[in-house]
């Protein structure tokens, strides 16, 4: 059995098995697919100290990173299951798809996070042209340009006032008849001059011109009337989903489906950890889970000390 089982290969995960590993003991990481989201990212200027990089650049660096030490790298292997200890100190399963069961005294989870799309024309095709999902990441590409924010949760409309003080002009688009955030933070976007809202409007399409979004199209909900917008940018902020499915039942997640940790990164099981967006960390960026992943790792280590026989 391994002494530390990491479930994910994403900054998160990469950073704990690092941890443990430089610890001398026995650490596996089994991924879906290693890398995670950063693979899906092009530029990268907001990993501290590397003033630019590339997704895919810096994926390939976290999987080198770990390959460093002795770590049991498992990648295209997706967790089904967690199985507790059966007894205080005892080993904890993890199942995968593929019928396999690997047994550890410490688990760390790591599934991170995917965000919701809209599913419409021209998303797929202009994401990261235009189409994105992170204002802290992406906001100064578009520095005096005109953007949309889709979603009017507290995610949205956070969004829209942050993008705000960067770009020309913002207009934030909600699907129901009103928005659903913070009082307090509505108040905030109202006041700001270079802000439209509107509300029951569907975006329906995302236009470009082959390299870069130039407009979206949306439906008037109240008229059926369509309409299109003339812009440079479209940040979609309908809701981050946790790649914790598979955990439901077994560990406390929150009604959204975030693992619940402590500040060590304790979960609800013993001996199980996590880190990453797939928990309740309140910010979800690849500085923050590198952090939390080696908390968990360090967490994970306090634990088998305490735990293992000598
Ligand atoms: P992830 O990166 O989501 O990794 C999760 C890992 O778990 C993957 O290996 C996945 O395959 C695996 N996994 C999932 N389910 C299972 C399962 N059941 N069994 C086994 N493995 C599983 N952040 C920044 O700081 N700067 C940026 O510029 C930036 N740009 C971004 C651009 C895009 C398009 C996206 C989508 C995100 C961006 N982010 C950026 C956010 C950043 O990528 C995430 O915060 C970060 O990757 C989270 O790391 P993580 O390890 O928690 O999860």
């Amino acid at each position: 059995p391994f002494d530390v089982l990491v479930v994910g290969g994403g900054p998160a995960g990469a950073a704990a098995a690092i941890y443990t590993a430089r610890k001398g003991i026995r650490t596996g990481i089994a991924a879906e697919r290693f890398g995670g989201q950063v693979l899906d990212t092009m530029a990268i200027e907001n990993f501290v100290s590397v003033s630019y990089t590339e997704g895919p650049k810096l994926a390939t660096a976290l999987e080198q990173h770990v390959r460093d030490y002795e770590v049991d790298v498992m990648n295209l292997q997706r967790a089904s299951k967690l199985v507790p200890a059966k007894t205080p100190g005892g080993l904890i399963e993890v199942q995968l798809e593929n019928g396999a069961a690997l047994q550890a005294k410490s688990v760390i989870l790591s599934t991170g996070a995917r965000w919701r799309n809209m599913n419409v024309p021209g998303e797929q095709e202009y994401r990261n042209k235009g189409v994105t999902f992170c204002p802290h990441c992406d906001g100064p590409l578009f520095k005096g340009k005109r953007v949309a924010v889709i979603g009017g949760g507290n995610s949205g409309v956070e969004a829209a006032i942050d993008l705000a003080g960067i770009v020309a002009h913002v207009t934030l688009i909600e699907f129901d008849g009103k928005l659903r955030a913070d009082e307090v933070l509505q108040r905030k976007l109202r006041s700001l001059p270079n802000v439209d809202v509107l509300v029951s409007a569907q975006t329906t399409e995302v236009r470009g011109d082959d390299s870069r979004v130039t407009g979206l199209v949306y439906t008037d909900r109240n008229n059926g009337s369509s309409h299109t917008l003339d812009l440079e940018g479209i940040f979609v902020q309908i809701g981050l989903l946790p790649n914790t499915e598979w955990l439901k039942g077994t560990v406390e997640l929150t009604p959204r489906g975030e693992i619940v940790i402590d500040e060590r990164g304790a979960t609800s099981v013993p001996g199980v950890f996590a880190a990453g967006d797939a928990t309740t960390v309140p910010y979800k960026q690849i500085v923050i889970a590198m952090g939390a992943g080696s908390t968990a790792a360090l967490s994970a280590f306090d634990h088998l000390i305490r735990t293992s026989a000598p």
